[in-house]
């Protein structure tokens, strides 16, 4: 179900027409829907049902206020990569056992302050990390309960810089030294071991590499329950692909994948975490810019827009695809034409998309990239001192803007100069 839709030949986010949202913020801005927040949070509902679970969105992929308080009071757990993420997870009114701490290198700082603050799990992902979360809960007089993020060695499938489960890669340990690291986090003091936990990569379009795992996994729990560890908690991370180009095929549906994990681990009596981020956001947020300019090129023309790498940043960090629409609906059989979308930077890399197929747009004409809610906002910087573009929350015919467009000077006056220059 897509709540991004036309309406009176003007694209729509649910009941409001993107052109008020642009009068009234400007361009560029984000905007995403509640109701496709809802639902999508709702599809992994039910594809769980009947299992013990806990969802806990990846709150990395979009980490607005707005957007965690609304998928708080849902149910949604987070999955927080960071202490700033920690800090506005339980700023959402999120509850510390419904936030699980994942990433590579957690500081003792963002142990402490987790630990202090409550924290369902620590995802650990090496032993002198284990070590550290050891002391620093034993200073606390508390005990963290762990998973250890094991790497399966498994191919995703997926972009090499979102590839996260196969040796080499810089996640998780070994699962063939698992053994001797839950030995040695049941041996240290304030550990206690609650799981396993596992993830293999984002944008996933196949079940098979999540088969691949899962069935390690479960092989895991049966080993180190026999060797004495209490595994009762498997987080199986996220990483389900959502179709960026409408013209392809799409990837699995959450129930298929639901149905996956019932078949791979569903009878191991554990309770299941999962961690999606993209299939929750992606699909709920649009950009939205306007053309600047159409200059004739040697061959392709281009639509210089006013938005750019430094507020979506995917095309260029990974070759990403957004189907982009005008935001005027074309004339059902309008002609197309190729351009070369681009942004306003000093650099070629700030290309959206090479000789994509556009009905006619001109200077001053809004667009919308498709599927930018997730690794947009949260990715943006102000390179080229562009000022953070807007976010729009919308909910049926209400809209609000959950992040207002710093002003120049508000921008500027994050500098400090020193006296001394
Ligand atoms: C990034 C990440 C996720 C979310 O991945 P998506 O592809 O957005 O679902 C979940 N868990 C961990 C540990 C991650 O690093």
């Amino acid at each position: 179900m897509d709540h991004f839709l036309y309406r009176n030949g003007i694209l729509h986010a649910e009941d409001v027409p993107l052109s008020d949202i642009a009068a009234s913020v400007g361009t560029p801005f984000y905007v995403y829907s509640t109701a496709t927040l809802e639902r999508h949070f709702k599809l992994f509902e039910e594809a769980l049902d009947g299992i013990d679970h806990t969802i806990c969105f990846a709150m990395k992929s979009l980490s607005n206020q707005a957007v965690l308080t609304f998928l708080g009071k849902l149910g949604a757990g987070m999955d927080v990569v960071s202490g700033g993420e920690y800090a506005r997870a339980i700023a959402a009114g999120v509850p510390g056992e419904r936030i699980v701490f994942s990433g590579v290198g957690k500081t003792r700082q963002e142990m402490a302050t987790a630990l202090k603050g409550g924290i369902r799990q620590f995802n650990i992902e090496s032993e002198p990390e284990m070590e550290a979360l050891s002391e620093v809960a034993t200073s606390l007089g508390v005990e963290a309960p762990v998973t250890v993020r094991v790497n399966p060695d498994v191919d995703a499938k997926t972009h090499e810089k979102i590839s996260t489960g196969k040796k080499g890669d810089k996640f998780g340990i070994p699962i063939s030294r698992a053994s001797e690291a839950y030995a040695r986090a049941a041996a240290l003091p304030g550990i206690k071991v609650v799981g396993i936990d596992v993830h293999i990569g984002s944008q996933l379009t196949q079940l098979e590499p999540f088969e691949a795992a899962y069935l390690k996994v479960a092989d895991l729990t049966h080993q180190l329950r026999s060797e004495g560890h209490e595994i009762s908690r498997l987080d199986l991370g996220g990483g389900l692909g959502i179709p960026y180009e409408r013209s392809n095929s799409a990837p699995p549906l959450p129930i298929e994948y639901g149905a996956l994990i019932k078949r791979c681990v569903g009878d191991l009596g554990c309770e299941v975490e999962i961690e999606p981020g993209r299939l929750i956001s992606g699909n709920a947020g649009l950009l939205v810019s306007s053309v600047i300019y159409v200059k004739d090129g040697d061959g392709t023309d281009f639509l210089i827009i006013d938005a750019a790498m430094n507020d979506l940043a995917r095309p260029a960090m990974y070759g990403a695809h957004h189907d982009i629409v005008p935001v005027v609906e074309p004339a059902p059989g309008a002609e197309q034409r190729a351009f070369d979308i681009v942004g306003p930077i000093c650099e070629s890399g700030d290309t959206f998309a090479k000789a994509r197929n556009m009905p006619a747009v001109g200077a001053g004409d809004l667009i919308a990239f498709r599927s930018a809610g997730a690794y947009g906002a949260v990715m943006a910087s102000e390179y080229n001192s562009r000022p953070l573009i807007p976010e729009v929350l919308v909910k049926g015919d209400q809209f609000d803007v959950i992040r207002a467009r710093p002003t120049f000077d508000e921008m500027i006056a994050r500098d400090k100069v020193p006296e001394w220059i």
